[in-house]
């Protein structure tokens, strides 16, 4: 099954605080950043890493032995130790396994907002 975990991007607006190759929850977004993703606190354009509770910026999609009800297993955990409810983190993990079901493997996806796309390749 694909999942979405943690990357680097190598862009200079890039930033990666989570640790390596780990699930990725996208995260609420800050006013600023509903209002324009590209120039707010970087929230509206990054995936949180489920066990570190960073950001980055970047996720690319691996192949996992994990099971659909094992990941939003690990999703609702992981909110309730946050304090989130478990309705937002089952919508979550069905979003991240439903992006990550339309990609290739290798594929480095980036996020705004609501919508998570395959990142231009640059050069
Ligand atoms: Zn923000």
């Amino acid at each position: 099954m694909h999942i979405l975990v943690s990357a680097k991007g190598e862009k200079d607006s890039d930033f990666s605080w989570t640790n390596d190759r780990e699930l990725v929850f996208p995260v609420f977004s800050c006013g600023n950043c509903l209002r324009d993703p590209e120039a707010g606190c970087g929230c509206g354009r990054s995936f949180m890493g489920i066990e570190s509770g960073k950001l980055t910026t970047t996720a690319v999609i691996v192949d996992s032995p994990i099971t659909e009800d094992l990941v939003t297993a690990e999703f609702v955990q992981e909110a309730a130790k946050r304090g989130w409810p478990a309705r937002i983190a089952t919508e979550w993990a069905e979003e991240m396994l439903s992006a990550a079901a339309r990609f290739a493997v290798g594929d480095v996806v980036e996020r705004r907002l609501d919508v998570i796309s395959t990142r231009e390749l640059v050069g």
